[in-house]
């Protein structure tokens, strides 16, 4: 987009976004954008979801609810859309995005009374954070064009989730009992080409891999029985790099899957979904 375009562009966007910018307002704000051709693509999206924007100019980056995300070599950048994101018509960059409200299930095993986390606890969640903030390269992607691949050794859709993606658990618990192969090994496999970004015990996480596949994204993977990579170590797409297990803060065996980017949380099956229509380039 040229620079001019880009700031009347901005400019419409700013007031677009404003609390106070009612109905009518928004309108013709979006009619004077895509009737100046800016290029605006609407796209629609759940709260937990995932965007892929496609470029429209050679700009090489696209700022989105304040991150920075990078178009990779086919143009294509990965937004992660926060389940906090308030639902709405948001103008960003040169593109129209409409949040939508997430249907969650209710957490009910997670209503407990609220304890502030431990300095232990809080040294962890500082190094996740961390891990997701400092991506190895957030303008090249590392998949090489490999679709994703279930984390477990059946289809992510024939999956038994024993609890589904909501807003405090940012992640899906699978079944692992009935995948016990010969003497009980349960192997978890990366689900992308990737960098082993952080591998440790955690308290509640138990022993926990998280692969970066570049472009800011990630994968997570806890209560591993046993891990059997090493941190920095570069892998591929359905390598094992574990045994499921029950170590952390379970009620039983089962593998806890998590998809990040950039320290956005999103639905993994979803994002699973999405990203693989995109793959084969
Ligand atoms: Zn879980």
């Amino acid at each position: 987009m040229k620079n001019r375009r880009k700031r009347f562009f901005n400019l419409i966007a700013k007031w677009y976004n404003k609390p106070n910018c009612n109905r009518t307002l928004k309108t013709l704000l979006l009619a004077l954008a895509l009737g100046s051709q800016l290029g605006a693509v609407p796209l629609s999206v759940s709260q937990g979801g995932l965007v892929v924007l496609q470029r429209n100019g050679n700009e090489e980056s696209v700022r989105v609810f304040d991150r920075t995300y990078y178009f990779d070599n086919h143009g294509r950048a990965y937004i992660g859309i926060d389940v906090g994101q308030e639902p709405g018509s948001y103008l960003v960059d040169g593109y129209q995005i409409d949040v939508m409200a997430g249907e969650f299930p209710i957490e009910r095993w997670r209503m407990h009374p609220y304890a502030p986390p431990s300095k232990k606890r809080q040294v962890e969640i500082a190094l996740f954070r961390q891990t997701f903030q400092s991506p190895v390269n957030l303008r090249t992607d590392l998949m090489h064009g490999s679709p994703f691949v279930s984390p477990l050794a059946v289809p992510i859709g024939l999956l038994q989730l024993t609890e589904q993606f909501a807003p405090i658990h940012r992640g899906i618990d699978i079944q692992t009992k009935e995948f016990r192969l010969d003497r009980g090994l349960r192997p978890v496999r990366a689900v992308n080409n990737g960098v082993v970004a952080l591998k440790g015990r955690f308290s509640l996480e138990g022993n926990m891999v998280i692969v970066d596949h570049g472009m800011g994204i990630f994968s997570v993977y806890m209560h591993l029985s046993k891990i059997l990579v090493v941190q920095g170590q570069t892998i591929s797409a359905n390598q094992q790099i574990g045994i499921a297990g029950a170590t952390g803060r379970v009620t039983g065996p089962h593998l806890h899957f998590a998809m990040n980017i950039q320290d956005v949380y999103v639905d993994p099956v979803n994002f699973i979904k999405e990203a693989n229509r995109y793959s084969g380039w």
